[in-house]
């Protein structure tokens, strides 16, 4: 499937590329002043929807009514806002499309507060009494989920005044996060090293990466990494307050909302045991032995004396293959044939249909995503640059989109969207099959190797780094719980502690790795959150070993379950979703399946190596 492409893609602008790999915008609108037409509409639906209100109480029809009316702003919400976005992403130097997406934003806010006295007014109904309601109306009966999990919700939320002073408090709650995104991004100074060579580096987080990645000489990536983490120790005490006020800020809402924990509040939302994350890390600990042995591996081929944390990124082999878009496509489509010919035929469809934005060009958004348009078709952002890197991109995009293609086609509208708890399990399982296509296919042994340390990388850090992340942020979240002084020294020895435990005598420790913690933006942003990387990726590891192994009828349930999961959308709780597809997060299956696929992933690279 690899071939060699001659044409410089970054180099052309938008028009040099011929259509067929831009997406095609007009399959939403035809253009703006349809567009402009259905922003009157969005505005004429919100104000019939603001006369609703006061009305609830009176029957299941006016229920319903709202609902319904809910669901038709919804799905145009998404016809509006992507029209304007995607042409926005396509070149962001467009000022008009920037305006226009700005239109969109503020007519959303608009909306949310014409519609926001729906959820408290519903509340005020005794659930009893919608329960009856719902009994007597299918129609209605249909939202029995969205209304049962909004009372569900109701369950920690407090009286009127309480929730006042929470809402007060909620700006003071964003404060820490900003802090660090203004330490960390705005005042920071990047610090400039010189390289073996002469040659002078400034470390930016982009050129800190590049450099740990691509640089082949030891003592350029250990001062690289020295350098960095020395301006984040350099205001250690700085970021350790900063990071208190995350925790104390969690705890107290835990408390004024009588959760027991930061933990069990983090997870009520989506209904989901704390045991899960409890499990999770626990089992990722226990299984560091395949990790470990990944690592002396590197040490070996890379000719190290001494390894060390700067070293993981670098390639084991250099490797210049490109890949070519258009056979590519081909191979993903016949990589997702244990799922069967119709999903394979919907890949094809979105290939085929213009769904996608393929190459790079002067403006175009960075990096990649899957856009779910309600009621047109899913399209997709990518910046593909022939590296093996944007080949997987390809395949979990798409498996995003098929998910989202499945839950709109089989889902009413209020369903049609999932949480991110299940969202990254169809895109990663994606690229697994995608890769035990092109291992299949790949007899180079160099390509191999390539093939292999991409995937071994993958399971590091979308689960191993997940994984270590969740449970320091649950050792430090304890350490508020307690009631125990939160200082610099006690967060690095918390993330020092977990570091070691992970890598045991693979490595050899720097002083510099403690302040790891101080330089990761979930943490301050968005806590309790990575670990949903693991689960999902525990979720895909068990779930391929049904789709591809077995027998003929148990691959078949496998296939059948994976592709309920995706039709169900968010018609249900994830663990409960998860559970009928066969997983059980409460248990240690998932992520011990994931520490068997790593296992068996080191065997053939060592396999592959010793033959080279
Ligand atoms: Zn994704």
């Amino acid at each position: 499937m690899a071939t060699e492409t001659t044409v410089d893609a970054r180099a052309r602008t938008r028009d040099e590329i011929p259509a067929g790999f831009t997406w095609n915008l007009s399959d939403i609108y035809p253009g703006w002043s349809e567009w402009e037409a259905g922003l009157g509409e969005f505005d004429r639906m919100v104000a019939g929807y603001a006369e609703l209100r006061g009305t609830l109480a009176q029957g299941p029809e006016r229920l319903l009514k709202a609902f319904r009316l809910g669901d038709d702003l919804g799905q145009l919400s998404y016809r509006i806002w992507y029209y304007a976005g995607l042409n926005y992403d396509q070149d962001q130097r467009d000022n008009a499309a920037n305006a226009r997406r700005q239109k969109v934003q503020i007519l959303f806010a608009k909306a949310a507060e014409a519609r926001s006295w729906f959820t408290p007014e519903l509340l005020r109904i005794p659930l009893a009494t919608v329960r009856g309601w719902m009994n007597a109306n299918p129609e209605l009966a249909i939202y029995r989920f969205a209304i049962e999990s909004t009372y569900h919700q109701q369950e920690h939320v407090l009286d009127e005044k309480g929730e006042l002073l929470l809402s007060l408090s909620s700006r003071l709650g964003d404060v820490p996060h900003d802090i660090h995104s203004m330490l960390s991004n705005a005042d920071i100074k990047h610090p400039v090293i010189t390289l073996h060579d002469g040659k002078q580096a400034t470390l930016t987080y982009g050129q800190y990466n590049a450099l740990l990645q691509t640089n082949r000489h030891q003592p350029d990536r250990k001062a690289a990494f020295e350098a960095f983490h020395g301006t984040f120790a350099a205001n250690a005490n700085t970021y350790a307050a900063v990071y208190n006020g995350v925790l104390q800020r969690d705890w107290f809402l835990a408390q004024s909302r009588q959760f027991t924990s930061t933990l069990e509040a983090a997870l009520h939302g989506n209904d989901i045991p704390p045991a899960v994350v409890e499990n999770l890390v626990a089992t990722a600990k226990a299984g560091t032995e395949p990790l470990r042995r990944y690592h002396r591996l590197r040490k070996r081929v890379l000719g190290l004396e001494t390894y060390h944390a700067y070293d993981q990124l670098v390639p084991l082999i250099d490797c210049d293959r490109k890949y070519e878009y258009s056979k590519v496509v081909d191979e993903i489509v016949e990589s997702m044939a244990p799922l069967g010919s119709d999903y394979q035929r919907g890949v094809r469809q979105a290939f085929d249909g213009r769904w996608i934005d393929v190459y790079e060009n002067p403006g175009k958004r960075s990096g990649a995503y899957s856009a779910p348009v309600y009621g047109v078709h899913p399209y997709m952002l990518l910046n593909y640059n022939d590296t093996l890197d944007s080949v997987f991109t390809v395949a979990h995009e798409m498996g995003h989109s098929m998910h989202t293609m499945l839950s709109e086609t089989h889902q009413p509208f209020v369903y049609s969207d999932y949480t991110i708890f299940v969202a990254e399990v169809p895109s990663t399982l994606s690229e697994m099959l995608f890769f035990d296509h092109m291992l299949s296919r790949t007899t180079d042994q160099r390509d191999r190797i390539v093939l292999l340390q991409h995937a071994i990388d993958d399971i590091v850090g979308t689960f191993y780094r997940q994984c270590l992340f969740a449970d320091y942020e649950l050792q430090a979240h304890r350490l508020a719980e307690q009631g125990q002084p939160i200082t610099a020294e006690a967060l690095s020895g918390v993330y020092f502690d977990l570091f070691k435990a992970y890598h045991g005598d693979a490595m050899t420790y720097d002083d510099p790795a403690q302040i790891t913690w101080a330089r990761v933006p979930h943490f301050f942003g968005s806590p309790y959150y990575v670990y949903q990387y693991a689960t999902c990726y525990a979720s895909s590891a068990q779930l391929i070993q049904t789709i591809t192994s077995g027998s003929v009828a148990e691959r078949r349930e496998g296939v059948e379950r994976f592709l309920a999961l995706l039709r169900a959308g968010g018609s249900d709780y994830p663990m409960n979703l998860l559970k009928r597809a066969g997983v059980d997060l409460s248990t240690a299956a998932p992520a011990e399946a994931v520490v068997k696929q790593l296992d068996m992933r080191v065997t053939q690279l060592e396999q592959e190596i010793d033959r080279l």
